[in-house]
């Protein structure tokens, strides 16, 4: 049966696959791929599915996303099943409306199947509970690069007043701008900010600062991978948190 499965691949580290993420690819005849998915995860499809590489990495060619459209709908319409194959949750910063679209105005069935997303992963990663009780009051997921290019313009005083936690993706770039205008916009210098590159893999690197310093870290640190930047009090561990981190430690 034709279908399209819009599937979220995780971070990165393949044990984050979802069990229907891992049938899907593996019944699959087609996977097209970004690059951000890793190159294990594409092996466990096995050998029956054609892969198709359409890119999306920041000053590298790559398909364009009406490019993409028109494959899966090709794809599809030759009778094919289709995993349309995409890092993290593909209803996260993930295009998925474009996609879901086309395939709706050709007719064609599609089932999304929802991933890991970056800032899960991340948050695992540092230990840190992004909606901690009594510190944090909401979860914001921001663009940190916009369709138009560059910093989107964010409602940064609302942003920077909510007392929640902001998570950036696509933030690597435009970090100083970003945290220019939160300071601006009333955010102290010295708010808890982290930055974390490759979450989930070997590879993974974390940066610790504050709103105002953390630009340069970034930049000084000069990584190519995603990063991800997370920002607000829960980031910072409260003196109560660390103490009974240590007597746990010292415990164990
Ligand atoms: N759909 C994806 C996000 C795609 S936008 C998701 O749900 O995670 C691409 C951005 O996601 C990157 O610029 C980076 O900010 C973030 N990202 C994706 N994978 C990441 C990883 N393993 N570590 C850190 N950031 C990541």
């Amino acid at each position: 049966m034709a279908k399209v499965y819009l599937v979220g691949a995780g971070p990165g580290d393949p044990e984050l696959l979802t069990l229907k993420a891992l049938r899907l690819m593996q019944a699959a005849d087609v996977i097209l791929y970004d690059s951000l998915v890793d190159k294990r995860i594409l092996a466990l499809a096995g050998s029956r599915p054609r892969r198709i590489a359409v890119g999306k990495r920041c000053g590298q060619p790559s398909a364009t996303q009406k490019q993409i459209c028109a494959l899966l709908v090709a794809e599809a319409g030759a009778g094919n099943m289709v995993v349309r194959l995409k890092g993290g949750d593909p209803m996260v910063f993930g295009r998925a409306t474009e996609e879901m679209a086309a395939l709706a105005a050709n007719g064609i069935a599609y089932e999304v199947v929802p991933g890991v997303t970056a800032a899960t992963a991340a948050a695992a990663s540092l230990g840190v509970s992004l909606t901690r009780r009594g510190v944090a009051r909401s979860l914001h997921f921001l663009a940190g690069h916009g369709a138009e290019g560059g910093l989107p313009a964010h409602d940064w005083v609302s942003l920077a007043k909510s007392g929640g936690t902001l998570v950036v993706y696509m933030g690597g770039q435009t970090l100083p701008g970003l945290a220019a205008h939160f300071i601006e916009a009333g955010m102290p210098t010295n708010m808890p900010a982290i930055a974390v590159e490759n979450a989930s893999l070997g590879t993974e690197q974390v940066i610790r600062g504050t709103i105002g310093s953390l630009p340069r870290a970034v930049a000084r640190a000069g990584g190519e991978g995603p990063t991800l930047v997370l920002i607000g009090q829960a980031l910072g561990a409260s003196d109560a948190v660390k103490e009974t981190l240590r007597a746990v430690s010292e415990h164990a």
